[in-house]
């Protein structure tokens, strides 16, 4: 999973209980779950409540990218809203409810060619019957190499994390991208920064009529249409003190003074531990065929790391209750 993505939240809380406790157990996991955003824990009640006591491994990021997320208006069952952070808390407590025992814990190999399938942990072997696949995805670069130079030190992909520091206080800040993420971000940083550009590629936004509404009609988010970031200001200062647009209609360059650069264009799925061994498409998202199976028996994916067409918290929980029961049936099989 993505380290440098917002580190403000899963570990403190979500891991308090288990930080000191995990040692990896001998003998062999029944269903061993990596990554705990809504797929992985939903994947985790659902495997908890059959029984199989499954191991949950949470990576960098406990709670995933929703604990990012400021208030999540679109989760069914929550009519006012519900932090991202809290969701995602709440989310592990059922599943450890019935026995699902999450872990700190960053796969740094698989093996997926032996039965049973084999995880290095932190450097400790961990042996497991099924494996449920739930790594969803990190933010997603520009790929300049001053966005590289300045990143933390100006240049973030998280305003939930990041927005409130002093740096950034009464400043003229920049979101860059045209989906629901930029449109959210852009919002909430309407509360600390003195003018919000919101920098896209396009004269249209990609994001949720609602959200698109809520920005345009927000006096502090002025948009900056057809134009993209070729240089984030001033690797020499070693920090952000602008960026170097080019209109892409035009072909015309300007500088835009701001004091932070909030990038927000998507996201690329964690899945580079599993290349060469299960299938994917050109992006990295695993192929995953009748339900949730991997070409390799015995695993299963579902959520970010699968799904670039939905890519939503309930899509995602969805499917990790559906790579639960696909996992349960497996294991049913190998028992008879
Ligand atoms: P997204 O919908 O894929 O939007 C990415 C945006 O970044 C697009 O506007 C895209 O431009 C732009 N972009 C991509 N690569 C770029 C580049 N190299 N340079 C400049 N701009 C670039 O991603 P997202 O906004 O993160 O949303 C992902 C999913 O999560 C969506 O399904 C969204 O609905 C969901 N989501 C929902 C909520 C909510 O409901 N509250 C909040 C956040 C996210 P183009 O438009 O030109 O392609």
């Amino acid at each position: 999973m993505d380290a440098r993505v917002c580190e403000h939240a899963g570990p403190t809380l979500l891991l308090k209980a288990h930080r000191a406790a995990y040692k990896v157990r001998a003998f062999m996991e029944q269903v061993t779950i990596i990554g705990t955003g809504c797929a992985g824990l939903t994947a985790a009640l659902y495997t908890a409540r059959a029984n199989l006591n499954p191991l949950v491994l949470t990576g960098t990021m406990p709670g995933g990218l929703l604990t990012t997320t400021s208030v999540v208006e679109n989760f069914p069952g929550f009519p006012e809203g519900i932090d991202g952070y809290e969701l995602m808390t709440r989310m592990q407590k059922q599943a450890e409810r019935f026995g699902a025992r999450v872990r700190f814990g960053t796969v740094e190999k698989v093996e997926l060619g032996s039965k049973p399938l084999r995880l290095t942990v932190d450097g400790e072997q961990v042996e497991t019957q099924a494996l449920i696949i739930a790594t969803g995805a990190g933010h997603r670069h520009l790929g300049l190499p001053s966005e590289e130079k300045l990143e933390k030190k100006g240049v973030t992909y998280c305003a939930t994390c990041d927005g409130a520091l002093p740096m950034f206080r009464n400043k003229p800040l920049v979101v860059v991208g045209g989906g629901d993420s930029a449109c959210e971000e852009a919002l909430y940083l309407t509360r600390f920064g003195s003018i919000v550009y919101l920098v896209h590629r396009r004269d249209q936004l990609r994001a949720s009529k609602i959200m698109a509404e809520r920005v345009l009609g927000n006096p502090k988010i002025k948009p900056v249409w057809d134009s993209v970031v070729t240089e984030v200001l001033d690797v020499a200062k070693d920090t952000v003190t602008g960026v170097r647009l080019k209109n892409v209609k035009t072909q015309a360059e300007s500088v835009l003074d701001c004091a932070g650069v909030f990038v927000a264009i998507g996201h690329a799925p964690n899945t580079a531990i599993f290349q060469g061994q299960l299938d994917m498409d050109d992006n990295g998202y695993l192929i995953t065929r009748q339900g949730t199976a991997t070409r390799v028996p015995g695993v299963f994916a579902a959520g970010d790391c699968v799904d670039h067409v939905y890519r939503q918290a309930i899509t995602a929980a969805g499917q990790g209750c559906a790579a639960a029961i696909d996992a349960e049936r497996y294991l049913a099989a190998l028992a008879r």
